[in-house]
């Protein structure tokens, strides 16, 4: 994998070096998602976390705020991480690729993946954040995201849940927000109750992973 940073520096230039990253993608033209964009979206919360979620990329309301999960799937997301009294000042929340993916369809612009190129061309972003933040356990939201991280034939229904090492983190994949809100009846309470039982599992690591610390 492409590397933007030496392999040299520590916590100290955590902020310095995603500070570059993030200027770096505002400006990038490197695949044509740059054409549509109104904003890049770089990722928020604490790079110091030992927590980072990974989505599949920003959809309508990330691309015009410049921030991930925002809409009513940000709210969800939310939710889920309130359940282990968790915030998103805690955790440091990103995407695969930075810029929104969508084909116009109907003179409206309608949120796709992206595709594989497209994650590729965008992968050094992401390989920059992981050497910056070096996160001890990461959460996959959604089945784009956890086949780019963990395996490229991952299925989200069937190996969620599940811990695997990635980047030398424990690595866990769950349903992402938007497809949880797309289910109803029976299929939304048992989507929900798995996702909670997911971030359950993935609390547990962020509390050892604190308790270390102190
Ligand atoms: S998606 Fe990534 S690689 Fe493509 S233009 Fe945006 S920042 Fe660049």
């Amino acid at each position: 994998m492409d590397s933007l940073f030496d392999a040299e520096g520590g916590a100290e230039n955590r902020g310095e070096r995603l500070a570059e990253l993030s200027r770096q993608v505002a400006v990038c033209t490197k695949c044509d998602l740059s054409l549509n964009r109104t904003n890049t979206v770089f990722g928020t919360g604490d790079p110091s976390s030992p927590l980072m979620l990974i989505g599949e990329g920003p959809g309508e309301n990330e691309d015009a705020s410049g921030l991930p999960f925002v809409g009513r799937a940000g709210k969800l997301l939310d939710d889920i991480l309130a359940a282990v009294d968790l915030d998103r000042d805690m955790v440091y929340i990103t995407n695969v690729v930075k810029c929104r993916a969508a084909n116009r369809e109907g003179g409206r612009m309608k949120n796709r993946p992206p595709t594989a190129a497209e994650a590729n061309a965008c992968d050094p972003y992401l390989q920059g954040q992981l050497e910056a933040i070096k996160p001890e356990i990461i959460l996959c939201l959604g089945g784009p995201a956890s086949k780019s991280i963990i395996n490229k034939n991952f299925r989200i229904t069937k190996d969620r849940g599940e811990w695997h090492e990635v980047y030398g983190a424990k690595t866990m994949a769950t349903f992402h927000p938007a497809y949880v809100l797309r289910q109803h009846g029976e299929d939304l309470q048992k989507t929900k109750r798995l996702v909670w039982r997911d971030i359950q599992e993935v609390y547990k690591e962020y509390q050892k992973a604190m308790e270390k610390r102190n």
